[in-house]
């Protein structure tokens, strides 16, 4: 089996340090690949340093995958060697149920393989993720990756950028809507991008006045300090829809009355502790809905990287050696990132 390298976390208490462990033979249906870029997600901190609970160590966490196809099962059919591909948040789930059936395999009723600290169904233990120099997976879980853009911007789309793209798309915002965004880190940024691509016209919330010319830059139409209560009520009841990306408790009432006539406010920020109850009354009174969203299938995942290709979009990123992961965590804990860690893949060499 091939030795792979790496980085993980050997208890929720330790920096992550250097990592040698194996990877699968692909199986006929397996595509390998070597990693060039690995995105740095919140979720991976949380991973490694069990604040979720149930994570088993050795972790080797990254879920925002991009590189290049090094060998091929004999039954696969979509990848050949040398092709450009990415990995996201899932490797595999059922394939069976309802859910995976209709596309929705992050919803997969037995609950998808996650890229890390997912149920290994190969090796045995626990999936290793992508802070690594390759990977074997599932072509059915392998998405395409257009040559046209910035590789390592590209890695983030992988989970940030379908955790925005896909209620963006589900709930139907196009040309002509209102649609605010709420928080300028690595989902918000990426939330402007995609809405302002998809003919919306984006106000950006945040709390921060020094966030208001790069919102501007990114695309943001309108730019709204969300402390400011002048300046909140002037969009009372006008927007079609809210992406809501904020991962700390705090007052969606605030937002939830900025809503039009049957508009809806989606989070896909998961904070620690839930956020306080929202009014009821906020709700009936114009038929506004609440709602969340995870991640993205497969196939809108593909959707989302040919959206992106076609539109020039890529994130945000500061690209960091892989020894420097812990000190990004450090900073991505203090939101001291524009927008997005990157791992050049290329850095983490054998011991
Ligand atoms: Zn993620
Ligand atoms: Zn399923």
């Amino acid at each position: 089996m091939p030795k792979a390298i790496g980085f993980a976390a050997q208890a929720a208490d330790q920096a992550l340090e250097y990592f040698e462990f194996e990877r699968r033979d692909p199986t006929a249906d397996d595509v390998e690949i070597e990693i060039a870029y690995c995105g740095v997600c919140h979720s991976d901190l949380h991973q490694a340093r069990n604040e979720w609970g149930g994570t088993v160590f050795p972790c080797v966490p990254g879920h925002e995958i991009v590189g290049k196809v090094t060998r091929v099962g004999s039954k696969v059919s979509k990848y050949k060697v040398g092709d450009t591909v990415g990995v996201g948040c899932m490797v595999d789930s059922c394939r069976t149920c309802a859910n995976c059936e209709d596309g929705y395999e992050q919803y997969c009723d037995n609950g998808f393989v996650g890229t890390y600290n997912g149920e290994d169904k190969h090796m045995g233990g626990v999936t290793f993720g992508g802070y690594s120099n390759r990977i074997t997976v599932a072509q059915d879980f392998v998405l395409k990756v257009s040559d046209k853009l910035d590789l390592a911007g590209v890695a983030p789309l992988l989970c940030a950028g379908i955790t925005t793209y896909s209620p963006l798309r589900h709930w139907g915002v196009t040309k002509g809507h209102k649609v605010g965004v709420v928080g300028l880190g690595g989902l918000g940024h990426m939330a402007v991008k995609i809405a302002k691509a998809m003919g919306a016209e984006v106000v950006l919330f945040t709390t921060s006045p020094n966030k208001v010319d790069d919102a501007k830059r990114l695309g943001a139409d309108h730019v709204v300090i969300s402390k400011d209560e002048e300046q909140m009520k002037a969009w009372r009841n006008s927007l079609d829809f809210i992406l809501n990306t904020v991962a700390a408790p705090h007052d969606l009432d605030a937002y939830l009355t900025l809503l039009r006539l049957d508009g809806t406010m989606t989070l896909v920020g998961v904070p620690a502790e839930s956020h306080p109850s929202p009014a009821v009354f906020n709700l009936i009174a114009k038929r506004r809905s609440l709602a969340g969203s995870l991640i993205g299938g497969i196939a809108e995942t593909q959707e989302m990287l040919d959206f992106c290709a076609e539109h020039g979009i890529t994130s945000d990123i500061e690209m960091i050696a892989m020894d420097e992961i812990n000190e990004a965590y450090e900073r991505m804990l203090k939101s001291d990132v524009k927008y997005r860690f990157v791992i050049d893949m290329a850095t983490l060499k054998q011991k």
